[in-house]
């Protein structure tokens, strides 16, 4: 095959064009890398409610036309000047937010939330010049949090790329470039429960799945899964969740029937809705002297949360955690071997797998709440 390098691609695209319309597969082109980016060969990319939310573009920025996708795996193009750490071949899991390696953020180990590569949702084009790398006929087509997967070729900024074992199956890996990460994270990272005890995970979507797969890596002996819709609880059973609390079958608050359930409170909480009440619910359910609740849902914009003070002085914790308090480049690398050491399990969250020229299925499926993850293979 003739090279590539320094030259424009013309390659398949799911564009979407305007919010909430189906995405149409479009020829794109895509600019060479410029400085501090890589052009990657997408192999395989997932759909996760972040990519549904900003297509339906409702109370967001609307930016469009767009290329949406986030959650990915693939394999290096070329490299533009200043690109060091990687080079063609590569495989790589880009991130929506990145690591310089150079910030007060990077530099911290306590953080993962950089300064030049943190998400940003509304911006459509490269950090290097301001430009979009995708054009049809001349005309840009924008970027989605600076990943944009949904596409045969994509160019990404280095610090939003993780480098990842080569032996690693990309059609399962590329999960953990969002959602599983997320989650994962929050328990191991964050809520970090000793061997033996009780978790509450609040949300059994892909995120709250996930978390409850921290919490059997952990070791907790007990899992309580709390949701709404009775319909998750069947999936969750893969995960390791025993038990299961519907916040419907009960006449008084959730947390007062964990409580209960747990003499005196659970060690450990995971949040994984998005919705306030299972926020505070799920931070006045830990036990106290040493009980420890996550937030990792998105709330809404005015939502506040009200909790009695009381409960600080009763040491209980609360926390949050953004992308599972994992540096992309730095730690997804080992969260990647952890699957490859079988100690993490991937297979159950995908539940559905369409060719990019069938993407649209994947909306259908999740709008329904009928997948987990959808993969979608690019040579489809
Ligand atoms: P999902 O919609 O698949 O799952 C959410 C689940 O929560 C559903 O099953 C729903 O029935 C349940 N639920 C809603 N309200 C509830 C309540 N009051 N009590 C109990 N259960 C309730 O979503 P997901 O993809 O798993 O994502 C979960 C959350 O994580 C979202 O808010 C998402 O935006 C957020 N998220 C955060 C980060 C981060 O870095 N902090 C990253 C990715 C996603
Ligand atoms: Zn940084």
């Amino acid at each position: 095959m003739p090279s590539t390098v320094g030259k424009v691609i013309r390659c398949k695209a799911a564009v979407a064009w305007e919010a909430g319309k189906p995405l149409v597969i479009e020829e794109v082109e895509v600019a060479p890398p410029q400085a501090m980016e890589v052009r990657v060969k997408i192999i395989v990319t997932a759909l996760c409610h972040t990519d549904v939310y900003f297509w339906e573009a409702k109370g967001q920025t609307p930016v469009f036309p767009r290329i949406f996708g986030h959650e990915a795996a693939g394999i290096v193009e070329s490299v533009g000047e200043g690109v060091t750490e990687l080079k063609p071949g590569d495989h790589v899991l880009p991130v929506f937010t990145g690591e310089c390696k150079e910030c007060r953020h990077c530099k911290s180990e306590e953080s993962n939330m950089c300064d030049l590569l943190r998400i940003n949702t509304d911006r459509g084009v490269m950090l290097h010049d301001g430009k979009s790398r995708f054009s049809i006929n001349g005309k840009p087509i924008y970027h989605f949090v600076g990943t944009s997967t949904f596409s045969e070729y994509s160019v990404i900024h280095v610090g939003c790329l993780a480098k990842i074992n080569p032996a690693a199956p990309m059609d399962k890996v590329c999960i953990l470039s969002c959602g599983v990460s997320t989650g994962l994270g929050a328990t191991l990272n964050v809520a970090k429960p000793p061997r033996g005890s009780t978790v509450a995970i609040f949300g059994l979507g892909a995120v709250g799945l996930s978390a409850a797969e921290g919490a059997r890596i952990a070791g907790a002996s007990r899992i309580i899964g709390v949701d709404l819709n009775p319909k998750r609880f069947d999936e969750a059973k893969k995960f390791g969740v025993t038990e299961f609390v519907n916040p419907k079958d009960h006449h008084k608050p959730v947390q007062e029937v964990l409580t209960e359930m747990t003499d005196g409170g659970v060690d450990r909480s995971v949040e994984c809705t998005g919705s306030i009440n299972a926020m505070i619910s799920a931070f006045e359910c830990v036990h106290d002297g040493w009980g420890v609740a996550v937030l990792v849902g998105v709330p809404n914009k005015d939502d506040a949360f009200k909790t009695h003070p009381m409960n600080f002085l009763n040491e209980k914790t609360l926390k949050g955690t953004f992308f599972g308090n994992y540096k992309p480049r730095t730690d997804l690398p080992n969260v990647v071997e952890m699957y490859m050491r079988k100690e993490l399990e991937l297979e159950k969250f995908i539940t559905h797998e369409v060719g990019l020229s069938d993407i649209n299925k994947a909306f259908d499926y999740m709008l329904k709440g009928e997948s987990l993850r959808c993969i979608i293979r690019t040579d489809g």
